[in-house]
């Protein structure tokens, strides 16, 4: 694997990060992850807009621009063969001399990527799609949700909480048992045709895939969408219910807690909206 660090591609295995390095001190860095099919980034542009607003949120001064940015994702694909692959950007907020808490003024970012192979996209079949099955717990995690920060434990040891229970994902709901997001990706009902997602706020990461989607939804205009709070009795009442990342595109959800979603099976919706989703996602 070839790797980009601070300007240069090199060797996975000559990569150095210094151990004083922020990121790993405190988990201090904003990260993306872009799909990419045959070299073709999906939804290149929102995934740098939100890249930049989070190194805003917390102080970060790299003023990569878009182009900039799409050069290292270029060298990577090309460097790693192209085909199917998801690219990893990282940024922290560096390495200083010194283990204090307050943001350094003096110290350069580190920025690295990598290329790691992923599955071909979903195929709107839902004969052939995998049927995901999930836990739910109140969510832990801290109050600024909405930054991608690399400071993931909340999210790991929720995903862990849900692996060690033999499903794929965890849904997350609030103390006011208001459905949030999953571990690692936005959660979603859908109630007598109607798509109903959580609306952004601090709680949730505002995920690209969801951005995508609603947009490619609302122009299409077949499958009515709505943002608002989701309670977890809806939840537990829902006819289908997804789950959408980069990296899943939209997952069925078939189990919830050990009970079946609906009648157990994958939805009709969810067909409809994976077939639209793969037809319109190359635009972004
Ligand atoms: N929510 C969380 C907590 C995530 O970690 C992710 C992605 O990793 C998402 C939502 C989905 O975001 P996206 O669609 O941009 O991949």
């Amino acid at each position: 694997t070839t790797v980009y660090l601070n300007g240069e591609y090199l060797p996975m295995s000559e990569a150095k990060i210094s151990p004083m390095d922020r990121g790993f001190l405190f988990g201090d860095g904003i990260y993306e992850v872009i799909p990419s099919y045959d070299g073709k980034l999906v939804g290149f542009g929102p995934h740098i807009d939100r890249m930049k607003e989070g190194l805003g949120f917390i102080e970060i001064g790299l003023n990569h621009s878009h182009e900039q940015w799409r050069e290292i994702c270029e060298g990577l694909i090309e460097k790693n063969g192209g085909g199917n692959l998801g690219i990893y950007l990282h940024v922290s907020r560096g390495a200083d001399s010194k283990r204090f808490h307050a943001y350094p003024n003096d110290v350069a970012p580190t920025v690295f990527g990598f290329a790691f192979e992923i599955p071909p996209a979903p195929v709107a079949d839902k004969a052939k799609a995998k049927g995901y099955k999930v836990s739910s717990t109140e969510d832990l995690r801290w109050k600024r949700c909405n930054i991608k920060s690399t400071a993931l434990l909340g999210n790991v040891m929720h995903f862990q909480q849900g692996y060690a229970a033999g499903n794929n994902e965890i849904i997350l709901y609030n103390a006011e048992g208001e459905m949030t997001e999953g571990s690692a990706c936005n959660a979603y009902i859908v109630k007598d045709g109607v798509v109903i997602t959580p609306p952004l706020d601090n709680q949730i990461l505002p995920g690209i895939t969801r951005l995508m989607l609603l947009d490619i939804l609302r122009k299409d205009g077949s499958i009515p969408v709505e943002e608002r709070t989701v309670t977890m009795d809806e939840v537990r009442n829902a006819d289908e219910i997804w789950l959408t990342s980069s990296s899943k595109e939209i997952a069925p959800v078939i189990a919830l807690d050990g009970n079946p979603v609906g009648n157990g099976e994958i939805g009709d919706v969810w067909q409809k909206a994976q077939a639209l989703y793969s037809a319109g996602k190359f635009n972004y």
